[in-house]
């Protein structure tokens, strides 16, 4: 089973899973025949937790390498070459997400993402969704949790009035807009954000999860313009009522550097009013 050992400088946590290397890689030629993920094999998955439509829509079931206890592996097509922007259940997917949140938020995190392309870090070539509890705060959120907390007002509420400004806001609902942040860390970085302040994507109503849904089709179809490979971070903030859940989209056009590394900090190559056009 998957433990956890500590940095021994920051004491930051660090999930320890040597099993996770014998997990395979189903990329390459003839994938959808061998491809767990596939209508047809399901058998190859650990058993299901809970399906979406029968024929299933969505499935979910245990990852069959955890890398912690708990951690879940959320396919939104039976098909192999479906796209988040391509499928006609987009808001089902989103509440998939939310109640498989829910099931876990008694913990400290819940880590959500999907890696989409090798370069993102996916293993398997056909969409999915990862959920992980975390028996810890990790330190991104609890940096971001304690600006939200310092802020004398949400950083979020705070400036989307100013992106629309700079003309960095690229499509918006009743709900929620879809911008480029004015400081990416990546380029062509966006970021999907409720325009009502919550601090958790279960607290979201069913118009604004159909907000979000929409607008993160949008998002990926607009990134898949700029590269095959990207991640979808979904950001919640348990307990933190100062803080503002929202969802990044992150292209990987580049590697992580050496620079990224040693700073923890980004370069941003793309002025984000460009990127913005190209992503509008
Ligand atoms: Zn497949
Ligand atoms: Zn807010």
């Amino acid at each position: 089973m998957p433990s956890f050992r500590r940095h021994i400088i920051t004491g930051d946590p660090i999930v320890f899973a040597p099993e996770r290397a014998g997990r395979p890689n189903a990329f390459g030629d003839g994938e959808a025949e061998s491809c767990p993920f596939c209508a047809g094999h399901e058998e190859m998955t650990p058993p299901e937790i809970e399906r979406v439509g029968d024929p299933w829509r969505i499935r979910v079931f245990p990852n069959k390498y955890p890398a912690v206890e708990g951690h879940e592996v959320i396919v939104e097509s039976p098909e192999h070459g479906a796209t988040f922007d391509g499928i006609g259940h987009a808001a089902e997917a989103i509440e998939t997400y939310i109640r498989r949140y829910e099931k876990h938020s008694h913990g400290s995190w819940v880590a959500m993402f999907s890696n989409e392309g090798r370069r993102a870090g996916a293993s398997i070539d056909h969409i999915h969704t990862q959920a992980m509890p975390l028996p810890y705060v990790p330190p991104r959120a609890a940096r971001e949790a304690a600006a939200f907390r310092e802020a004398a007002q949400c950083p979020l509420c705070r400036t989307i009035a100013r992106h629309r400004d700079e003309g960095l806001v690229l499509e918006e609902t009743a709900d929620a807009v879809r911008l480029t942040p004015n400081a990416p860390g990546h380029a062509y970085e966006q970021w999907i954000v409720p325009l009502a302040h919550s601090n958790e994507m279960s607290l979201t109503t069913p118009a604004q999860r159909h907000s979000i849904a929409l607008l993160l089709q949008h998002a990926v179809a607009r990134t898949r313009t700029v590269g095959p490979a990207y991640n979808v971070l979904f950001m919640n903030f348990p307990r933190e009522n100062t803080a503002h859940f929202y969802v990044s989209v992150v292209p990987r056009r580049s590697a992580i550097a050496g620079f990224e590394l040693a700073t923890g900090t980004f370069i941003d190559i793309i002025d984000p009013v460009a990127a913005a056009r190209v992503l509008r």
